[in-house]
């Protein structure tokens, strides 16, 4: 800062200078929403495609099934058995309830509010159905899954199953117009480190915004992170760009500040992780670093060496 320049960004300011300040660089909008199993009904913010791997990794994929209500069947919606092997699938449950089971002897129920961390590491089946009680009473169910990639050393890691409920992720306070809880790694806020409940394979942070009145947020991230921002509603602006309802905006790289700019009442999940920088073969279920991993997955899978579940109504 210069004496003689005309007082563009007052110095009493707290905001960072925008060098600091993370950029949109670019913005996925979803795809049109379409079915997974018969629960399901998502767009798909973000997938493996290999123009994008590096931009978000270790995240590989983000399925966003928006608020929809579901009427009282005794026939219990989702997904049946399949496999999966080499990363994670992080399930969100903003409403209703999603209950689980896999071969590895994992499962539970998680209802409004909790999250689901399931590790498939060297491989695995399961599925994922709405419970019996919400299938029964019917209501709004609203979801993401959001796929984490291993590193090359963990993905054939044993599985396993985190059970993440709601009251166990601290709660935050962004400034004087947003809150929020942690679900995964650490941030600083007002000089106070927290630090969330997930066991993570790689460093992250995942957290959820919610703004209690129109404002500004700012939060640290770490400089070599790729960050992510999914907005599930509401309106939000990073510098001049708005951000469209239920898309993902990707921001740019190496400062180590966001500020976002939230209407009353949206809410934002906040995705930042260092990239892996290894290779990603995705097929399917299955995701590692090479091709014949994939091949050696599908013929694994086949064999029955990710098990099987045992028959049940
Ligand atoms: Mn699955």
């Amino acid at each position: 800062m210069t004496k003689n320049k005309p007082n563009h960004s007052p110095s009493h300011s707290r905001s960072h200078s925008r060098e600091d300040v993370r950029q949109i660089e670019f913005i996925l909008p979803p795809t049109e929403q379409h079915w997974v199993g018969d629960g399901f009904f998502v767009h798909t913010l973000m997938h493996p495609h290999p123009r994008l791997v590096d931009r978000i990794s270790p995240f590989l994929l983000l399925d966003y099934a928006p608020p929809r209500s579901f009427t009282p069947s005794r026939h219990r919606r989702g997904v049946g058995e399949h496999p999966h092997r080499g990363f994670e699938t992080v399930t969100f449950a903003y409403s209703g309830e999603v209950e689980h089971r896999d071969s590895a002897g994992g499962g539970g129920k998680i209802e409004s509010g909790d999250v689901q961390w399931m590790t498939a590491g060297s491989g695995l089946v399961h599925e994922e159905k709405f419970s019996r009680d919400f299938s029964d009473q019917g209501g709004e169910f609203e979801m993401v899954q959001l796929w984490v990639n291993l590193p090359k050393v963990k993905k054939m890691m044993p599985p396993r199953y985190q059970a993440l409920q709601g009251r166990q992720f601290p709660q935050l306070t962004l400034g004087k117009s947003a809150t929020g809880r942690l679900i995964a790694g650490k941030v600083s806020l007002d000089g106070q480190e927290l630090e969330g409940p997930a066991l993570t394979n790689s460093p992250m942070l995942v957290m959820d915004l919610r703004a209690q009145e129109d404002g500004g947020v700012q939060f640290p991230v770490s400089k070599s992170s790729n960050t992510l921002l999914l907005l599930r509603k509401g309106k939000l602006r990073v510098g001049e760009t708005e951000v469209p309802e239920k898309s993902l905006a990707v921001l740019s790289l190496k400062a180590g500040q966001v500020q976002l700019h939230l209407s009353k009442g949206s809410e934002v999940l906040v995705l930042s992780g260092e990239p892996l920088g290894e290779p990603v073969f995705a097929h399917g279920p299955f995701v590692m670093n090479t091709r014949d991993e994939i091949i050696q997955a599908m013929e694994d899978y086949q064999a029955g060496r990710m098990g099987h579940l045992e028959e049940r109504d």
